[in-house]
């Protein structure tokens, strides 16, 4: 039976021979990258900010950047594989506008090389109703998804709430991003879930920390000890743009 399961795969593979997600050059294995597009990506290691995970030029060790300690996130730690470069973008926009849900076990992968520790419940950062309505699906959802089945920590995607449709951030400054988003998101918890818990908050892309902070203070508000970011990619230019 497996014999058999394996002709038909090499039979598609000949017939359909995967692509690279990105240029559509052929390569060995589904939902991948060919080499030359891998080189592409730009992987964040130390050192970087301890504290929001932005690349630092000039220093031996992780610690604080200049960002953080003039202006301390409400978020505790960002964590994030990869820089959003150019090419990291059109995987990202692929993945979130045009049913590109097949790039998530790519992402999921990258994602395991983040040392995300002491987490009691990954919450994703959640989409306005009606974009979900148009999209059909949340991109932090799939990603919290994946992080939560290999992590086998817990995923909740309804007790934190976006009752304020926010336009598209990236044109804004940095105070037009917070001032555009101050009550935007809300807690649904009549429970108390969050009560004393250490919450792993996902989405997509961290640029200016606008989003993953207006989450952050109503989890904390709500009794979360302490909130964590994952994402696949962190921006490092305030021009970023998602
Ligand atoms: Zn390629
Ligand atoms: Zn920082």
């Amino acid at each position: 039976m497996i014999f058999k399961s394996q002709i038909i795969q090499k039979t598609v593979d000949f017939l359909l021979p995967p692509q690279c997600a990105l240029c559509h050059e052929v390569t060995e294995k589904p939902y991948t990258l060919c080499v030359s597009c891998w080189g592409c990506l730009e992987f964040i290691t130390s050192p970087k900010c301890s504290v929001c995970n932005v690349p630092l030029q000039n220093v031996d060790h992780d610690m604080p950047c200049i960002d953080c300690i003039k202006h301390p996130p409400i978020f505790s730690k960002a964590h994030a594989p990869l820089v959003y470069n150019d090419s990291l973008k059109k995987l990202i926009l692929r993945f979130k506008n045009y049913d590109g849900l097949h790039l998530g076990p790519m992402f999921n992968n990258w994602l395991q090389r983040c040392n995300v520790e002491n987490i009691d419940i990954i919450i994703p950062v959640p989409l306005h109703w009606w974009r979900f309505f148009m999209r059909q699906y949340n991109q932090a959802t799939e990603i919290g998804k994946a992080v939560s089945k290999h992590t086998k920590i817990p995923i909740n995607s309804s007790i934190l709430k976006r009752h304020k449709s926010t336009e598209t951030q990236g044109h804004k400054n940095k105070f037009l991003r917070y001032q555009n988003l101050s009550n935007a998101f809300v807690v649904v918890d009549p429970s108390h879930i969050l009560k004393n818990t250490r919450v792993l908050l996902i989405d997509d892309v961290l640029t200016s920390g606008a989003t993953v902070n207006a989450c952050a203070k109503v989890l904390l508000k709500a009794g979360a000890i302490n909130v964590d970011v994952l994402t696949i990619a962190r921006a490092v230019k305030e021009t970023a743009n998602i």
